[in-house]
């Protein structure tokens, strides 16, 4: 049973295509194990986008189209998997662009059940929607008993799938900017609770802690941070390779 959800800021930016690429696929990703989310999404969807409707139109600056258009398309050449048409009731935000991409990945359908043609094919089947659209590097080692494949492009500090053996305990840590984190399988807790399948945990700025990946079994989950900084040896080491 999934405990842990985003919260109501989080879904309401997600909705509104104003979070980043790594932590809106961290969203979509638990939209696709709980209903309950999807249905608070869809419907902070619906009321922007009813929103949208009743603003009165307003005259466009010069231009502005043509450097729309020229925007979107460089994303779809850099990004790859950013090249999902805007949405019609999002399409008036730039910022809307990740939100719509990662939404449609969810299924590679319509709202009616149609099978879309303008998204990626599935890379990792291995992988829940939406992650199994998209890109990933090889596995590499993080620290003992821990791997990790990159997200390709991460859209932020970095973003990609880590693998923890049975019961191991992560180095603590805390965090220079946001983390999310969507338990694909397995699980792991930490002094907060306990996180499983499905759940989402957000950490802020300046959050510290010390996961302990559950004894039964490999956790597997995706995260999405703006900034990590370690503790202790493995601390001193990042500060050296990253000066
Ligand atoms: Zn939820």
């Amino acid at each position: 049973m999934i405990v842990h959800h985003p919260n109501e800021l989080t879904l309401a930016c997600y909705a509104a295509g104003t979070i980043g690429t790594g932590m809106a696929l961290a969203v979509a990703t638990h939209l696709t194990f709980c209903p309950t989310c999807r249905a608070a999404s869809s419907l902070a969807e619906d009321v922007g986008g009813a929103l949208l409707e009743d603003l009165p139109p307003a005259a466009m600056a010069p231009g502005s189209l043509e450097r729309l258009l020229a925007r979107t398309s460089a994303s779809a050449i850099v990004g790859g998997d950013l090249s999902v048409p805007l949405g019609r009731r999002t399409g008036a935000s730039l910022g809307a662009r990740a939100g719509a991409a990662t939404r449609s990945y969810g299924t590679g359908q319509t709202k009616s059940g149609a099978a879309r043609a303008d998204v990626p094919p599935v890379r990792e089947p291995a992988l829940p929607p939406p992650l199994n659209r998209r890109a990933f590097g090889p596995w590499r080692p993080l620290t003992f008993g821990m791997r990790m494949r990159p997200l390709l492009p991460a859209g932020c500090f970095w973003a990609g799938i880590v693998e923890g053996a049975p019961g191991r305990i992560l180095p603590l840590h805390d965090h220079t900017g946001a983390e999310f984190t969507c338990v694909l399988s397995g699980g792991f807790s930490d002094a907060e609770g306990h996180y499983g399948p499905g759940d989402l945990v957000e950490l802020a700025a300046g959050v510290g802690h010390r996961p302990v990946i559950d004894d039964d079994g490999p956790c597997v989950s995706f995260i999405a941070t703006d900034g990590v900084r370690l503790h202790g040896v493995l601390g001193f080491v990042q500060r050296l390779f990253m000066r």
